[in-house]
This record gives C-alpha cells, structure tokens and sequence, in this order.
C-alpha cells in the first residue's frame, strides 16, 4: 500500500467551482495506489451510496463544532449552508508515508489552506466557459433551479482567484486534464508500486 519511495509525499489540492470536474479528475487520479483520498468531515446528510469514512465523515453539527474547537481541522468552511472541515492528522500521516495526498475542497478552503502556508501543490480546475458549466451541472442532474443559480454566481467570484493557484487547468477534455494533473504531480514519471 504504501509508496516505495522513502521521500516525503506531497499534498495534491484540486479546487475549483462547483460542476468543473473535481470529483470526475479526483476519482481518476485514485486509480494510482500512490495517491490517497482525503476524506473530508462534513455536516450535510449522506446521499444515497455514500459510505462514511470513505466519502466523508459524516458529523452533526454539534460533532463538528467540537472538532473545530478542538484544532482538528487544517481548514473548514461552510459551504451551501452545510460544514466542511479537512482533517490535520491523517494528512501529515499519508504525507510521511510517500503518498501524494489529494485535497478536493472549495475555493475558500483553498485560500485558508494558502493563507496558512500549507505546502503543496496547487491546482484550480477551470470550466472551459460558463455556458459549458451551467450545461455540466443541468447534466449531473443533483441541483435544483435555485441551487444551479447559487453555484454559477459563485462560480465568476471562484475564477478570480485561479491566479493564486499554482496550476490552472481547463478541464474541456477529460483525458486531457487527468493527464495534465498526473503530469504535474510527477505520477507521469515515477514507478508506481508493485500490484498496479
Ligand atoms: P465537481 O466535483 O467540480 O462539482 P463533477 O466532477 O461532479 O464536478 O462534474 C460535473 C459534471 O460534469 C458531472 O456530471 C461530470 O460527469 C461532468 N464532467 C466532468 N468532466 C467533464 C468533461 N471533461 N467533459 C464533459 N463532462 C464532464
Ligand atoms: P459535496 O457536498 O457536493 O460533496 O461538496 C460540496 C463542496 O464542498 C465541493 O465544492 C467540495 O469541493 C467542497 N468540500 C468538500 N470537502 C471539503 C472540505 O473539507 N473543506 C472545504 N472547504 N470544502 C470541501
């Protein structure tokens, strides 16, 4: 399971509005025994197939409050009115190990994680234009007309902040932009481990 390298891994954080593709580019990225997911806590109510501990933790708020009280988190936000937090200690375990540790979060969290100074590798995925995002997120069929219209106003503030990141990228075709990830995160040219 864990890389053969004995260097340090790297936090891999992809960002960007809701709809350009994160997940779709995450659960790709996972296909390498190199990368490992970081399961973010939230408070929003599981959707049907999620499993907690693999998609999420899932918390009641008073949980999360606690967690965020306690330092727990590298950074939280709410986020379409439900909490969402990045846990600090399994990152710094994945990062000792080798792995390349993937980080899908909101601008915001984003910009705290950027504020802080977390080291790692910063990527903003971009909608090849507005009309292609609001088609994408119709396509995935989970927002409701008031949800897609809260997500593609946000989604303008979003763009403007792509210039902090250290990579953009446009996520038109699907193989293109897994392959420009990979790339960026060096998985193009290591080893990967044995079993893959
Ligand atoms: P996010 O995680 O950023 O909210 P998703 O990964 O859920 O976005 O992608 C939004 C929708 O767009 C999904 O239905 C997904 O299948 C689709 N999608 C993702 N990338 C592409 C692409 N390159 N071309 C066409 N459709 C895409
Ligand atoms: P969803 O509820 O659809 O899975 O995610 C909603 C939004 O929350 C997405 O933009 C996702 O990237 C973001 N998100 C997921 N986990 C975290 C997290 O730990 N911190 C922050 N700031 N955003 C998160």
């Amino acid at each position: 399971m864990s890389p053969e390298s004995k260097t340090q891994g790297t936090m891999l954080l992809i960002s960007g509005p809701s709809g350009s593709g994160k997940s779709t580019i995450c659960k790709r990225l996972l296909e390498d025994s190199r990368v490992v997911f970081s399961v973010s806590a939230t408070t929003r109510t599981k959707r049907e197939g999620e499993v907690d501990g693999r998609d999420y933790y899932f918390l009641s708020v008073e949980e999360f409050k606690a967690k965020r009280a306690a330092g727990e988190f590298l950074e939280s936000a709410e986020v379409y009115g439900n909490l969402y937090g990045t846990l600090r200690g399994p990152m710094q375990e994945a990062i000792a190990k080798g792995f390349i540790y993937l980080v899908e979060i909101d601008v915001q969290g984003a910009m705290q994680l950027l504020a802080g100074k977390e080291e790692g590798i910063y990527v903003f995925i971009a909608p090849p234009s507005m009309k292609e995002l609001e088609a994408r997120l119709r396509g995935r069929g989970s927002e409701t007309p008031e949800s897609l219209e809260r997500r593609l106003g946000k989604a303008e503030d979003e763009y403007r902040e792509r210039k902090r990141y250290d990579h953009v990228i446009v996520n038109d075709n699907l193989d293109d932009a897994v392959t420009e990830v990979r790339r960026i995160a060096g998985l193009d040219t290591k080893t990967e481990s044995a079993g893959s």
